[in-house]
């Protein structure tokens, strides 16, 4: 029998559930019928001229489609981006170069509104996300980065920097144009040139900034931007001619990547997966430590490599912390992305829904207890309502292995050791939260936690001044902030 609170909790959640709708309107942005490869400044159809559809994740519909690079279309780029360099980008002024930059961040921010709207009709990520973080962190990582262009002895003091030459830069579909601003930023800060492959799901907001890269009157061939699958991306991999690849994906694909440069002189970054572990102490702020764990793993579908999708909960306070996170899970909008009321949009793409659904599975298989927010999910389209897992075995693969979707797996600890060893006994250390009234256990955690980024009290925060980066199967090599620069240059 319904109790008097699930009463007031039903009745809360159906007048969350029935906001009007507030759809962001499609007139900003145009998305062209078809995208052709950007190279040496001009945009020009593959030497195969074949292409593929993009599709709108929320329907399921074609959106447009973008040209395949082959081996030859991926050699032209390279050698536009050498011949760039060799002849104009290397020898112009830092300052110079910096004002470049500098253009490319303003006119992202004059069209942010149009960059909004393709990005989560290509994606699936809600307006709100993408319009209120993913752009506008795009715009901010140029600004930052134009301004490092002429200061480079500040950065290096008492050393010389010298550019590397052409950088190759592979990018995943989860951010697609904040991650392409952080590779092409400290890039051309420092002087170097590219050729930029974005995922194969998300092309459209890459080839928007090709558009904008082309309006801003960059030299032709300093950056190049070629859409493809993975055989173009291990094209540019391969290609003898490139000095320098940086790679943000999945650590089976980094994997392979390094195994490929083996032996060359290629330097190399790797920004790879994730699997965060969320610890909440018994003297936190329970409300505020919800919000954030909800934060952290729920909205934008859990398609974040940081994303804080292992709960660690102190015991004393478990039932506590897991009937306020269903009772908040039951408020969240799941739905048309373009919504700005969404809090979960759609799944990137069914393959990614299909491997998220077989960890659920498997979950289930392994006998663990599973709650399911009760939304209601959109008849067509790719949509997973969030999930929470509890009792789950620190063993358990759900627990190990990236799920890259809106799952979240819950075990208890007594003793800081205990939370410490649980955190860490895990293959990925990108980033992990801590949530604690003491000053004295958050550096107590940090100093011992193997994870790239710790947040204390907070998750899911950004700035372009602040390093970004892994420990262990999560890669190497920072990007974000002076960090950032170390990576394109030589002394
Ligand atoms: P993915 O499958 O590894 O793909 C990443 C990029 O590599 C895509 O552009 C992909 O092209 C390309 N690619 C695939 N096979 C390749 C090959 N053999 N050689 C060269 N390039 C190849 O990863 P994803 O599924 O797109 O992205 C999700 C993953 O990225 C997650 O593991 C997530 O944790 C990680 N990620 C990490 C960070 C970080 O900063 N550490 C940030 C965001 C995401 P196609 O798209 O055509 O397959
Ligand atoms: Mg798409």
């Amino acid at each position: 029998m319904a109790t008097k609170r699930d009463n007031t909790l039903k009745l809360k959640f159906d007048s969350a559930r029935k906001l009007s709708p507030a759809p962001e309107s499609r007139s900003s942005a145009t998305i062209r019928p078809r995208y052709d490869l950007f190279i040496n400044g001009k945009f020009e159809p593959s030497s195969g001229k074949k292409y593929f559809d993009t599709i709108n994740p929320a329907t399921g519909e074609k959106l447009s489609e973008a040209a395949e690079a082959n081996a030859a279309d991926v050699d032209k780029a390279v050698k536009a981006a050498r011949n760039a360099y060799e002849k104009c980008w290397k020898k112009m002024p830092a300052k110079e170069r910096g004002k470049y930059v500098f253009r490319i961040a303003r006119m992202v921010q004059e069209r942010a509104r149009e960059f909004a709207i393709v990005e989560t009709m290509d994606g699936g990520k809600p307006i709100r996300e993408s319009r209120d973080f993913d752009i506008p962190t795009a715009a901010n990582h140029f600004f930052y980065y134009a301004g490092w262009a002429d200061k480079l002895e500040y950065a290096f003091p008492n050393r010389t920097a010298k550019s590397l030459g052409v950088a190759g830069q592979i990018i995943p579909w989860n951010f697609p144009l904040l991650m392409a601003s952080w590779k092409i930023a400290p890039a051309l800060a420092t002087g170097n040139t590219v050729v930029l492959k974005p995922a194969e799901t998300t092309p459209l907001t890459a080839m928007l900034l090709a558009e904008v890269i082309q309006e801003a009157d960059l030299p032709p061939g300093v950056v190049n931007i070629i859409t493809g699958g993975g055989s173009t991306g291990a094209a540019l991999v391969n290609h003898p001619d490139i000095n320098k690849i940086a790679f943000t994906g999945s650590t089976e694909v980094g994997k392979i990547i390094q195994r490929a440069i083996a032996g060359t002189s290629k330097k190399i970054t790797l920004e790879l997966g994730g699997k965060a572990p969320n610890i909440i102490f018994d003297d936190a702020p329970i409300d505020q430590a919800v919000e954030g764990v909800v934060n952290g793993i729920f909205f934008n579908q859990g398609h974040v490599c940081c994303a804080g999708s292992r709960l660690y909960v102190q015991e004393s306070v478990m039932n506590d912390v897991v009937r306020k996170l269903r009772d908040r899970i039951e408020t969240l909008i799941v739905g048309d992305p373009m919504d700005k009321n969404t809090d979960i949009g759609a799944i990137n793409s069914k393959q990614q829904l299909d491997k998220i659904n077989k960890y659920i599975k498997i979950g289930l298989g392994e006998g663990y207890d599973m709650y399911q927010s009760s939304c209601v999910l959109p008849d067509r389209g790719f949509f997973l309502r969030p999930t929470i897992f509890t009792n789950v075995a620190q063993s358990s693969r759900i627990a190990q292995e990236e799920i890259f979707g809106p799952v979240l797996t819950i075990q208890s600890f007594r003793t800081d050791e205990e939370a410490i060893e649980k955190a860490n006994n895990n293959p990925y250390g990108l980033s992990a939260g801590v949530w604690t009234d003491k000053g004295s256990k958050i550096f107590n955690m940090t100093a011992k936690l193997r994870a790239g980024v710790v947040w204390a009290n907070t998750f899911n925060k950004f700035d372009p001044a602040s390093p970004f980066g892994g420990y262990k199967e999560s890669g190497y090599g920072r990007e974000g902030g002076l960090h950032g620069l170390q990576p394109y240059v030589t002394f």
